[in-house]
């Protein structure tokens, strides 16, 4: 039976029909786009109506990049963000209350705590944690994802000694008169990953895919991109086992970490392998600076990207400093694109944070495409204003430069750095306001055009822009005949609400391949 959607307004993302009011959807497909009486037309018979009362429906939103499992355990986990724990007498106390709840043999995990925010100014060290949590193996993450805190059962069961080296991506806080490792380890997630194996159960993440499914369906996001650095066959299988039962609600493109990139390929699973709920994507390469060294030097950074682009991946580097951004810039102007295929999207830059101008020439000759994220201005942009250099302020996440100089640009939530809510981001990518109402300078106010174009520029960076990054648009990205049906009805108009609002704008229909995957109350007539 097709579904019509009448009363709509529709912005189709679509830029040879931008506005239409009716859309006709046949099984998983549009079917047709139009008024009401040209969708009426072109829909069956017995087709079931549903009466949008003049709202805003837009096509699903992508987030282009998101850390899944991460956000599932995170949601699972301790909050020790700054809005929950203050001090580091209060994150021992909800550690140790956590303990009291939580079985011999099972790890406690607590994420978000930002050391910048607690009364102390310090990360908390393993003996606060073994004092509260003596039995229990203990890990807590920091906010930026880039740092983590084990207590010393956590760093016993990692290995970890006052005698391991340092791995070469990461650095093992060390006491300088003992040589005891603090517990505090930096860049060290895909170490801890190969020492710990999967420290969560298929029930534990089953539970807690479902929440975030809700959660994202109810912000309007229907697809992702998991850019695990780590992502290899058993994160296949665990994304394709949530497809299956259902858990997952949403759709998926896992990138393939570039350590397990030959056992992927060893099972014939290429850029592309899957279908329309779950495929391979890019291949994710770290590039770090933790150490005061770019981790892989530029050379090495190269070769990783030719023998991807020899294996028919496109890459996604992570790229967050100038030096960062710069060499991958350059290593992907020397090599080339994909060998022979056609139909893989663009290499990408992802985060490219701090890139002032000089910079983005580079980029822009690389020819790879940019994957940000404005939802860093909302949640950190306080702190940046504190902390960052003021010179180096406007060139922290510079969406408008980056457009204006022709750089193709999408936009990812980076969850559970920040929250996996696409809203602030869009907010923040159109005024770079903070959570507590500042704004970061902006480099230029040259050629920014009205309120309509830049917030649906913001939009279309989460829906056809996404859909160009992970390859996909012939499928997603617009409201157009042909493409999937993932739609989403919103409560206000991006368009013409106040600036202000725009972070708080919320689903009130989201469809995902013709059918109803989130309903808050619209009724069929
Ligand atoms: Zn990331």
């Amino acid at each position: 039976m097709d579904l019509l959607l009448v009363n709509a307004r529709v912005l189709t993302m679509d830029r040879r029909k931008p506005s239409a009011t009716a859309v006709v959807i046949r099984g998983d497909t549009i079917a047709a786009v139009g008024d009401r009486s040209t969708a009426e037309a072109s829909a069956g018979n017995h087709a079931r109506t549903i009466n949008c009362q003049g709202l805003t429906l837009i096509p699903g939103l992508i987030d282009s990049h998101c850390h899944i499992l991460a956000q599932v355990a995170a949601i699972q986990g301790l909050d020790c963000g700054p809005d929950s724990v203050s001090s580091i007498a209060e994150l021992a106390q909800a550690v140790h209350q956590r303990a009291a709840q939580t079985p011999i043999g099972h790890w406690i995990r607590g994420y978000g705590y930002d050391d910048t925010a607690l009364a102390e100014s310090r990360h908390p060290n393993r003996e606060d944690l073994d004092t509260v949590a003596p039995h229990h193996a203990v890990r807590l993450n920091h906010r930026s994802g880039h740092a983590s805190v084990l207590n010393s059962l956590g760093l016993q069961l990692a290995g970890i000694h006052a005698d391991t080296p340092d791995p070469p991506e990461g650095v093992i806080d060390r006491n300088p008169v003992t040589g005891q490792p603090t517990g505090l380890l930096l860049d060290m997630a895909g170490y801890l990953r190969d020492q710990l194996g999967r420290t969560s159960s298929d029930t534990e993440v089953e539970e807690g895919v479902k929440r975030l499914s809700a959660h994202l369906l109810g912000y309007g996001v229907t697809s992702v991109q998991d850019a695990g650095p780590s992502n290899g066959l058993s994160q296949w299988s665990t994304f394709s086992r949530l497809r299956d039962t259902g858990a997952i609600g949403f759709r998926t493109t896992m990138m393939a970490g570039f350590p397990q990139l030959q056992d992927l390929v060893s099972q014939d699973l290429q850029w592309g392998t899957g279908d329309d709920r779950t495929r391979v994507g890019h291949v994710k390469i770290m590039l770090t600076l933790t150490t005061g060294q770019l981790y892989p030097p530029p050379e090495t950074l190269r070769e990783m990207v030719e023998e991807s682009h020899h294996l028919g991946f496109p890459v996604a580097v992570h790229a967050v400093e100038q030096e960062a951004v710069a060499a991958v810039a350059q290593v992907l102007s020397q090599v080339g694109l994909v060998s022979g295929s056609r139909g893989t999207p663009p290499d990408r830059i992802e985060h490219c944070s701090e890139c002032p101008a000089a910079l983005i020439e580079l980029v822009r000759e690389s020819g790879a495409m940019v994957v940000t994220q404005p939802a860093f201005i909302y949640w950190n942009g306080d702190r940046y204003l504190e902390q960052v250099e003021p010179d180096l302020l406007p060139h922290l996440y510079p969406i408008a430069s980056l457009r204006r100089a022709s750089v193709p640009v999408a936009f990812g939530s980076d969850a559970p750095v920040v929250r996996p809510n696409p809203w602030p981001g869009i907010y923040s990518a159109v005024t770079r306001g903070t959570r507590e109402g500042r704004h970061i300078p902006e480099w230029s106010d040259a050629g920014t055009t009205g309120h309509d174009a830049v917030v649906l520029d913001a939009l279309r960076m989460h829906t056809s822009a996404g859909a160009t990054s992970e390859g996909s648009s012939r499928r997603k990205g617009s409201i157009s005949p042909g493409k999937l049906a993932d739609l989403v009805l919103l409560d206000a108009d991006p368009t013409s609400v106040e600036y202000h609002r725009l972070k708080d704008i919320r689903s009130v229909l989201t469809i995902l391949g013709g059918s109803i995957a989130w309903n808050e109350g619209l009724k069929e007539i």
